[in-house]
């Protein structure tokens, strides 16, 4: 499969990028969770027999199995995962690409600087190895780095570069997973290597846009500027209080304010929409992002979330079909619809309605291609007909809301692309528009005073300057209602 599509291939992005921040704990995760399922076996077992030497050793040996995992992930070709690589992102940001004039190689007796990057089915070790490096100068820096950075994370694209002495030794390692994510070692007086991650100086601006609905909101959010990423994240901020699949009328408009991510002079990507709005003829609604809380909140301190999402779905999704007795269109009866429809392009990205497990990933009867997600309070939920999973999406692993688990599609029993959204409480189907009702708790006392002193004050203020300076709110007419399509 491929991700050809613009909405799915940012997220994608946007998800690397928030990986690449917990790469170091990977390691030290792992090991932690077997040694705590060895203390939990030796606990556990009050009536059993104490732990015998060999059952001790083999959680010993499991948890250094896990140590060394990355470092035997450093010798074996990189598994070519379809998301975009460092070259990708780094041509996009137009980061020049300087390695491809032709490989240099260490000549002994020389001291040399060496840069290149990891070709598909290539590892670490192989391409450090074809310039000329020993199995031992590669081995002292790769296994420094692997106690920061775990290669099993590595890509096709990431970058290295080395300093090599005359004697074939590597004094220093340079490893970029991306222009922020860089791993540096190097050797002490003592000879001994360490590995640490660089803090790389990133500066964050603050970027204002603003526009009105023509026929299409997400069309004319892109002619105002904004990427895909950005254009998702407004829409989030507001997909609990505001129905854009019904509510937006030509002429609505918008405004936002939002976060860029500069190095050294070079935008390298897009951040978090902190101040958003959307006015309408009869109301206009504004969101406010909360650091803290990590959630949209109105000027007061409301919550503009709900515990589930209403919607899924990336974008203007259709309500189609609702909860409960309908005829069913391929059995051609009266069935029970345990869920709600949404209508949507093939390929637009369906969300994690909320933070939990994934129990099911894969082809499930007439539910096609479909993600079943454990939450707590004794919530599941289920997104049916999907085209595909989204890359990682498999039983056991954990997702947080809005997390991109597949696409829409048309698989199983079904007659269009769309989303098929169900929820179980204890193991009976609900109306997912009524779970999705209850919402987040407001912020109160010193949270509040903050949040309104630091954002929502501020903000506020300067969404108002936006709109003053946007002209007269225009509206067009059609031949016929946009709203049909
Ligand atoms: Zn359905």
């Amino acid at each position: 499969m491929r991700h050809n599509d613009p909405y799915l291939h940012d997220l994608l992005r946007d998800e690397r990028s928030f990986h690449s921040k917990r790469r170091t704990r990977v390691v030290v995760g792992v090991v932690g969770v077997v040694l705590t399922i060895g203390a939990f076996v030796q606990f556990a077992g009050g009536e059993e027999p104490a732990p015998t030497t060999s059952e001790v050793e083999a959680t010993v040996r499991e948890a250094q199995r896990s140590l060394s995992a990355s470092l035997l992930a450093a010798q074996q070709p990189i598994e070519v995962i379809e998301a975009p690589g460092f070259a990708e992102l780094a041509a996009e940001a137009g980061v020049p690409d300087e390695t491809e004039e032709a490989p240099e190689r260490w000549v002994e007796g020389t001291e040399t600087s060496l840069r290149g990057s990891i070709k598909p089915n290539e590892s670490v070790f192989a391409s450090l190895k074809q310039r000329g490096l020993s199995n031992t100068s590669i081995h002292a820096v790769v296994s420094a780095t692997s106690k920061e950075f775990n290669f099993r994370k590595s890509r096709p694209g990431d970058i290295w570069s080395v300093e090599v002495a005359a004697d074939g030794a590597i004094t220093s390692f340079r490893y970029e997973t991306s222009p922020e994510d860089v791993w540096e070692t190097s050797r002490d007086a003592s000879g001994t290597y360490a590995c640490e991650k660089v803090e790389v100086p990133l500066e964050t601006r603050l970027v204002e846009t603003s526009g009105q609905i023509d026929d299409n909101m997400w069309a004319s959010m892109e002619t105002a500027g904004l990427a895909s990423s950005t254009i998702l994240e407004y829409l989030a901020a507001f997909d609990q209080v505001v129905d854009f699949g019904e509510q937006v009328q030509p002429g609505d408009r918008f405004a936002l304010v939002y976060e860029q991510v500069w190095l050294e002079g070079r935008k390298l990507r897009n951040g978090r929409v902190v101040a958003a709005l959307f006015e309408s003829p009869n109301e206009t609604w504004r969101a406010y992002w909360n650091p803290t809380r990590k959630g949209y909140y109105d000027a007061e301190g409301a919550s503009m979330e709900r515990q589930f999402l209403r919607r899924p779905v990336a974008g203007a999704a259709r309500f189609t079909s609702p909860f409960g007795m309908r005829f069913h269109p391929v059995l051609k009866r009266k069935k029970m619809h345990n869920g709600v429809d949404y209508a949507a392009p093939r390929g637009t990205p369906v969300f994690a309605a909320a933070s939990g497990t994934i129990v099911q990933a894969g082809r499930k009867g007439a539910a096609g291609i479909s993600v079943t997600i454990r939450h707590d309070s004794g919530y599941e939920s289920l997104y049916g007909h999907l085209a595909h999973l989204a890359v990682g999406v498999k039983r056991g692993k954990k997702v947080s809301k809005r997390d991109v688990i597949g696409a829409i599609g048309s698989t199983g029993r079904s007659t269009g692309p769309h989303l098929h959204f169900a929820v179980k409480r204890g193991g009976r189907f609900v109306d997912p528009l009524k779970v999705a009702a209850r919402p987040e708790p407001s912020l109160r006392g010193s949270n509040l005073r903050e949040f309104k002193e630091q954002v929502s004050g501020p903000m506020r203020a300067r969404l108002d300057q936006i709109m003053q300076k946007m002209e007269p709110r225009q509206i067009r007419f059609f031949f016929g209602s946009p709203a049909e399509n």
